[in-house]
């Protein structure tokens, strides 16, 4: 717990903006989602430590925080969806905060109401399916489950796109000076778009895992395919959550081959894939 303390950063413009709050007359409001957003972030960052991550820091920012731990691409998924929701679970038990604030006079019933309602609306904005909030990495790991990594991870950006867009239009028509929302969103916005940047490069990272077998899962998912399948379409349809077997029908119908994902990992990190297909795989063209 102390070495997650030491972690702390706090961004420049962070101070500037509690400085406007206390200039404005919004001190304890600042105060408030700070403390609400911090033991948020701390949520994520003890529960990574618990499992072993490597937590690089725990980042203050102007309009939020947010919890740098180690890439999720090589983390078994149940460690994932516990750090992940180990932040907006830390909400359900703050109210009980502000009611002991409440009953020894440290602040009054307008302290109270402000930080029931702030830690209420953090708690919704988190859960929104939209990457990277929480509910969009939940929707990740939930579409990892039954679809390969790349196409899941493909899939959670375009629909957080689609969300965003779907939400800013709404809050747009309805609330069309809350700027606060569209300076969030605009982040939010910023960083889908890196991560699609470099989807290639967590696609490789993601490769290397399974290769060192770091996930650790044990399910074999079974398919057959046909074996004129080049060996850089058959590493797209590999899954996080379980190993895939490839059946190759042979030239008589009573003839299967089957491929291992480590002979198509091995064929990749070997250099041996470009231009070839599994069938080279079969036939030993390829090692
Ligand atoms: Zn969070």
């Amino acid at each position: 717990m102390r070495h997650l303390f030491l972690k702390i950063r706090i961004h420049p413009v962070f101070w500037i903006v509690v400085g406007i709050g206390l200039f404005t007359g919004h001190f304890w409001e600042v105060c408030t989602i700070v403390f609400i957003v911090f033991i948020h972030e701390c949520g994520h960052g003890i529960s990574a430590l618990i499992f072993g991550w490597h937590v690089e820091s725990i980042q203050l920012l102007p309009f939020g925080g947010v919890a740098k731990v180690d890439n999720h691409v090589d983390k078994p998924a149940y460690q994932e969806l516990i750090v992940t929701i180990s932040g907006p679970i830390q909400h359900l038990w703050l109210p009980l905060v502000s009611y002991l604030l409440l009953n020894t006079g440290v602040w009054n019933s307008e302290n109270h109401q402000l930080f029931l309602f702030y830690n209420k609306m953090i708690l919704v904005f988190n859960l929104l399916p939209i990457w990277p909030l929480d509910g969009g990495k939940i929707l990740r790991i939930i579409l990892q489950k039954y679809l390969p990594f790349m196409k899941a991870y493909t899939w959670t950006l375009l629909l957080s796109c689609l969300q965003l867009g779907c939400l800013s239009t709404f809050v747009l028509l309805n609330f069309p000076f809350t700027l606060n929302y569209f300076v969030i969103s605009g982040f939010i916005l910023i960083s889908i778009y890196r991560d699609w940047i470099e989807r290639r490069f967590i696609f490789i990272r993601f490769l290397l895992s399974k290769w060192n077998n770091t996930v650790g899962t044990k399910k074999v998912r079974t398919r057959y395919i046909q074996g004129n399948l080049s060996i850089v379409k058959a590493l797209h349809l590999l899954y996080k959550s379980s190993q895939s077997r490839y059946r190759i029908m042979g030239m008589s119908h009573n003839e299967i081959n089957e491929i291992e994902e480590r002979d198509i990992l091995n064929a990749y990190f070997n250099g041996q894939y470009n231009g070839k297909t599994l069938n080279d795989i079969k036939n030993g063209v390829v090692t």
